[in-house]
Order: structure tokens, then sequence, then C-alpha cells
């Protein structure tokens, strides 16, 4: 595409409900304003589902499944395949999409729409990697057939953070394991997936096999569809609260449930860390998306012998960094999703100074318009400041002093939280002694970003259940049968 306008992708978009292969209003007309958080405007109205019209979504997605189960996983990886690539040649479009719904700069919207694409090329290959078993009973006299098969019609509800990657990552392993689906994209940003939803039909994405539906009414529109029973699957990122809520009602018809829940991802540097490393690592782990991810280092515990050196440094790098709209060059701070995001920010980092840390940089609102938060280093967070425990979703980095290894691990694994942990350190001994005793699903050694489509992505404790990515990715979304046979 030659000429790229603001208006232009957002026009480009179909902003209806996508039901049985067809793009629909919603069946009581209504629409939702969906804003861009640099400006406060509104960008365009969408569909406002309601639940009947999530239950006709539903009713597709049924329908369609026994025939896409049929499908080759050969063509179905093909499908995949052919969204990557379209999702490639796209990519410029698709990211100006993804900053003037949801904020971020336009070098990391041109990186999720990569990183997304790349989940279909992940799953395009492992679809038609699906094993299965032959083996004799321990008698001997019968024999042991395992085969995979899809898990059925499936839920998919999506965050705003990540609005195209967290479809791809749920959407990619449902189509290579022949699950259709509803999905359900956060309210402050449909139009990545509702992009998303044409690029995969032009893929070649059979009628009924992805249905998208967007509402103000999540609750109301989805909770019905999990104890509805036809749905077997549930696949959910988002907060922990949300999560928790989502379990119980999956509980009634005992869906199998995949959780990529909420973090509070410790960020440890050792006195022997290659601090240059370790400092550009804190500044991915912070700042990638604004602060606004679930992997976002929101702990740093320095030990004490780098700790002045490494929040000097690290303050240098967050005061230089430049705030603005994500459309402007160079812009790596966009704004925050929303006023109640800088609020919160705003709170959390109050509370730690009310309680003696010190701002190095950064540490108040800005005037409007738009949602933005400076970028901020706090020195001496002590234990009981709030941020200790909540999710900042915000571009501040409190940072604390240790001073053995135990001590360090102890901070770090107090939480109710186990996404991931990072750790700077080179002595190896160290590197996979620490490594092992963090409490968290994932660990960026030496590392500041863990996020990779072709490995295991997901957390324990109650930052969620089961693994998106990787090779056990696809077996989210099957099930094991089991053939007695008598010979
Ligand atoms: P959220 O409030 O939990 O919302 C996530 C999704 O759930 C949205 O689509 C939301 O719809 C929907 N939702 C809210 N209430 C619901 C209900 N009662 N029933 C059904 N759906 C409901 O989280 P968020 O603020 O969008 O996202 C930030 C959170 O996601 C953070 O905690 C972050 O750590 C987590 N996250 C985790 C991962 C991971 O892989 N572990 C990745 C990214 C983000 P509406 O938009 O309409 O409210």
């Amino acid at each position: 595409m030659s000429e790229i306008s603001e208006s232009g992708v957002v026009d480009a978009v179909a902003k209806e409900l996508f039901i049985g292969g067809k793009w629909v209003a919603a069946k009581d007309g209504k629409t939702f304003a969906v804003l861009d958080p640099s400006t406060g405007q509104r960008l365009c109205d969408v569909a406002d589902a309601s639940p009947a019209d999530g239950r006709a979504a539903l009713d597709a997605a049924v329908a369609a499944q026994p025939g896409f189960a049929a499908m080759p996983p050969r063509e179905r990886g093909e499908i995949l395949r052919r969204a990557y690539e379209i999702l490639l040649a796209r990519n410029e479009e698709l990211a100006l999409l993804m900053t003037l719904e949801m904020g971020k700069p336009l070098a990391e919207a041109r990186g999720e729409v990569a990183y997304a694409a790349e989940f279909f090329r992940w799953f395009a290959e492992e679809a038609v990697r699906v094993d299965g078993g032959y083996a004799v009973a321990p008698n001997g006299s019968g024999r042991f057939l395992v085969t995979k098969q899809p898990v059925g019609p499936t839920l998919l509800i999506t965050p705003w953070n990540f609005p195209m990657a967290m479809g791809g990552r749920k959407i990619g392993p449902a189509i290579a394991a022949g699950c259709t689906t509803v999905i359900k994209p956060a309210a402050q940003t449909p139009l990545s997936m509702l992009a998303l939803a044409g690029i995969l039909t032009e893929a070649g994405l059979p009628d009924g096999v992805l249905n998208v539906i967007t509402t103000k009414d999540a609750g109301g529109v989805m909770e019905p569809l999990i104890r509805d029973g036809r749905a077997r699957k549930l696949s959910f990122t988002g907060s922990t609260g949300v999560g928790r809520k989502l379990l119980e009602q999956c509980a009634e018809k005992v869906l199998r449930t995949s959780m990529e829940l909420g973090g509070n991802a410790p960020f440890l540097v050792f006195d022997d860390a290659d601090l240059d490393a370790a400092v550009d690592g804190a500044m991915q782990a912070k700042m990638r998306n604004i602060g606004e991810a679930c992997t976002a280092a929101n702990r740093f515990y320095v030990q004490r012998g780098v700790y002045d050196e490494f929040a000097r440094r690290l303050t240098e790098r967050m005061a230089s960094l430049k705030m603005g709209r994500g459309t402007e060059n160079d812009v790596v701070v966009g704004p925050l999703i929303d006023d109640a995001a800088v609020r919160k920010v705003s709170e959390l980092v109050k509370d730690a100074v009310d309680r003696g840390a010190k701002v190095l940089t950064g540490g108040s609102e800005v005037d409007g318009p738009g949602n933005f938060y400076p970028a901020t280093v706090l020195t001496d967070v002590p234990r009981d400041a709030r941020m200790s425990d909540e999710e900042i979703f915000g571009p501040v980095a409190p940072i604390s002093v240790f001073d053995t290894e135990d001590e360090a691990l102890a901070a770090a694994n107090d939480t109710e939280y186990g996404l991931v942990s990072y750790l700077y350190t080179s002595d190896v001994k160290r590197a996979l002694r620490v490594s092992e005793r963090l409490e968290a699903g994932m660990i960026g050694l030496n590392q500041g970003i863990v996020s990779n489509p072709a490995a295991p992505f997901g957390g324990i404790k109650q930052s969620g259940l089961g693994r998106e990515g990787g090779t056990v990715g696809i077996e989210e979304f099957l099930e094991t049968k089991y053939i007695a046979v008598s010979l």
C-alpha cells in the first residue's frame, strides 16, 4: 500500500460482528465508540453485541465444528501460513491501526504484528505434527491406540495491551488443532481483531470457524456462552481477578481452561552482573509496551555493590525517553490505555513516596490531552509499598536493595503471581541455582524479553494455568483419546 493514512486504516476495517463468515450489525443495532488514548478522540464506532449476538456466534462455531475437525491438517496449516504472509505484507497499516487504538509506539506495534504473524507460522508447522501412539498392553493380549482430537468449539477472550498477538497466540493453535472459536477482544481495542478476522477469511478460513464479537458487556455476553456447555474450552488472557471469576463459571460445565493472567515480575541484578546488559535488559523488561505488559518488570532488586550505579544508569536512560503520541518519531513513552490507568499508576507512586521511596526521575502526572505518565524511577522502595504486590502497568521502575541471594529470592517470591522473573548474573552456578528457586513459569536469564512463539509461555501460582506457544501450545486445544483394542 503506497498511501497509509490514519483515517484510511480505520476506514478499511469492518466495524460489525463477524458471525458465520458474515459481517453483521448487532441485533439491536447498538454500537460503541473506540477512542485514541493519545488524544481521547473517537476513532470510530463498532457493533456492541448483546447476549443474543453471542449466542448466534456460538451457534455458528458449533455448526462449523465437525466440518472443520475433518479438514486435513495440512490445509488448516496452509490457511495459517497464508495468514502469516498477509500479516507481514500489511504490517505497516496494521501497526498504525494498533497504535491508534492502543497507543503503543509504531515501532512496537510493528513488532507486535510480526510477533502475531509468527504464531500463525509456528502453528502452521505444528498443525501437521500432532502424533498418537500404538502400544502393546502389559498383559500382551490387547493393544492401546492413542489419538488426539480437537477439544471442540472454544471461547477466546483477549486483553487490550497486545490487541493482535494475544489473539494470534490463541487463534493459531485453535485452528491448527481443528477447533472453531468465538473470540471477544477487549472493548478498548477491537479494531486489530476485526482486521485479523478479515485477513484469516482472505487466507481461506471456512465460515463459522472464527466468530468475533465486540461488546461493552463482556460479562453479560460471555457468561451465558461459558455456561451453555456446547463450547468445550475457554482460553482467557487478562487480569487474575477476572480469570478467577471465569474459572468459577467454567466449573459448572467443566470446561477445559487456559488462563494467562497477571504478573508481578521481579528483576534481580547481582553484583557480578554485566551492568550494561542488565540496564539494557531492564529497559526492555520495563518499557516494552509502555510498561503495560504482564511480563513487565514490576520490582527491581539490586545487590548493594551495584545498586547506586544501576539506579544512576537506569535513571539516565529512562529520563531520556521521548513521550508523546505513538505515531511520532522516536516516541517510546506512549499514552496509557485510559485515565483510570494513569490514576492507578499515580496512586501507586504516591503511596511508595509516602512510605519513603525517592523519585529519581518522573513521578508526577503531566497535563493532557491524552493519558500520559512519564518514565519514572524510584529507589529505596519499601516492602510494604502497594506496588510490591500490585501490577503497576505503567512506565515506573521501583528499585530496592538486597545483600544476600536468599534475601533476593525471598523478596522475589513474595507474591501471589508467578509469571516471569528476570535475573542478571555472570556466575553460571548462581544463574542456574537462582533460576531453579524462582517461583515463575518463565525466567529471563540475562535477558529482558522472554516472549517467543516457539517457547511455552505461561505462569504458575495465580498467574495462570496452561501454556501458549511452543510445542505444548497446540495440546491446549486437543483431547487425548485412547482406544482399547482386543486382538
Ligand atoms: P481484564 O480486565 O481482565 O480484561 C481482559 C478481557 O476480559 C477483556 O476482553 C475484557 O473485556 C474481558 N472481561 C472483563 N470482565 C469480564 C467478565 N466478567 N467476563 C468475561 N470477560 C471479561 O484485563 P485487561 O485490563 O484488559 O488486561 C490487563 C491484564 O491482563 C493484566 O493483569 C495483565 O497482566 C494481563 N495479561 C496477561 C497476559 C499473560 O499472558 N499472562 C498477557 C497480557 C495481559 P472488556 O475489555 O470489555 O473489559
